[in-house]
């Protein structure tokens, strides 16, 4: 076996050890007889599972007793409407930040449903950086601000939240949940797909405070009424059973590893051997400003198609897979996700070394 380093946006790697557990625990769960993938959702066993996943992740994200933890399905996508349905409901007006397509994609829905109003974009320069806002741009009638916090194509992050003043935040986080410290209590709604930093694709983690839920549009349907969810714990229907055993794995390994504060160390210093590099190659240049770069998801240049095309073929003949950036941006992408470890990133650097001498 030879496993490779996968530098995918989503879905993206996930630990070895949670991998290997999951393989072990494949076709017995404990002493059930059966896997995790063909147990009840009602049963006393995954019960067990889904609630020891909420109390893991409640202790590492450090989330408050007012804060309900959703598993949702639908992936982040789905949380673009179902955020508005539910919250845009006193004045029917919304506030946005447009840091890239997801942010877009976000503002796009909720026009569907109310008054969605762009405030700041960075579109003119290729969402290359996090545009400055100050609390008096945002409309105090809003019924929240919505911010996709790690911007997954372009390689930004708001590494300072904006001033709303007391204006409910929400928030995506699919591209940096767990990857350090976050205070939720700042935070109306927080949301991630899972197949970024947490499990295989097919759950969707919501955190909600919990004075936020009850009060969505009447035409809501059931199903995107969190209200439905809070109140039956998310198993009103069959949860995404396995990702979210898989996503307890993964909280138990970043509990082992030390928690956030120790994942945010671990992923400043490989993001820092990637940005050194690319700050000091005559060839390779990051695409993003200094101070808005993500820890997540790096993207850079060569400034030559052709040469970036070159480098995408090697790169993937010698094992680092995926690296091609996102098509609407071209030139390459390595997301260093947690499950990345630190010698994938060196190596990619070495890698990175060694073609540009040759192709100097
Ligand atoms: C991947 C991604 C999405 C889309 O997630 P789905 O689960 O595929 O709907 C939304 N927002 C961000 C920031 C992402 O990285």
């Amino acid at each position: 076996m030879s496993r490779v380093y996968n530098f995918s946006a989503g879905p993206s790697m996930l630990p070895e050890e949670v991998l290997k557990t999951a393989a072990d625990e494949m076709l017995e769960y404990g002493t059930t007889g059966q896997s995790v993938m063909e147990m009840s959702h009602r049963s006393k066993e995954y019960d067990a599972i889904i609630k020891q996943a909420e109390a893991d992740l409640r202790e590492i994200m450090n989330i408050p007793d007012n804060y309900d933890v959703l598993f949702l399905q639908g992936g982040a996508s789905t949380q673009f409407a179902m955020v508005p349905l539910n919250l845009m409901n006193k004045n029917n007006k919304a506030d946005f930040i447009i840091t890239g397509q997801w942010a877009n994609k976000a503002y796009k829905e909720a026009a569907r449903y109310g008054n969605a109003r762009a405030v700041a974009s960075s579109a003119d320069k290729t969402y290359s950086y996090i545009p400055k806002t100050t609390a008096a741009d945002f409309d105090k009638d809003a019924d929240y601000v919505h911010i996709c916090m790690n911007n997954t194509i372009y390689g930004t992050k708001f590494n300072e939240l904006p001033d709303v003043g007391d204006i409910p935040l929400v928030a995506d986080i699919s591209s940096c949940i767990l990857s350090e410290p976050i205070d939720v209590s700042k935070f109306a709604v927080l949301y991630a797909g899972a197949q970024k930093n947490v499990a295989p694709a097919g759950v969707t983690i919501v955190i909600i405070r919990k004075d936020l839920i009850g009060n969505a549009m009447d035409f809501t349907p059931t199903m995107l009424n969190y209200k439905t969810h809070s109140e039956n714990a998310s198993m009103f229907n069959t949860p995404p059973c396995y990702s979210i055993y898989i996503a307890g794995l993964v909280f138990k390994w970043i509990k082992k590893m030390g928690g956030l504060e120790q994942m945010k160390k671990i992923n400043e210093k490989k993001a820092k051997i990637l940005y050194d590099f690319l700050d000091s190659s005559k060839m390779f240049k990051g695409t993003v400003v200094k101070e808005d770069r993500s820890l997540m998801n790096v993207p850079f240049i060569t400034g030559n198609d052709e040469l970036d095309a070159k480098f995408v073929a090697e790169a993937k003949a010698a094992g680092f897979v995926n690296i091609k950036g996102h098509r609407s941006v071209g030139g390459m992408r390595a997301s260093i996700y947690n499950a990345m470890p630190i010698e994938g990133v060196e190596k990619l650097v070495e890698f990175m070394k060694k073609f540009e001498e040759e192709n100097a």
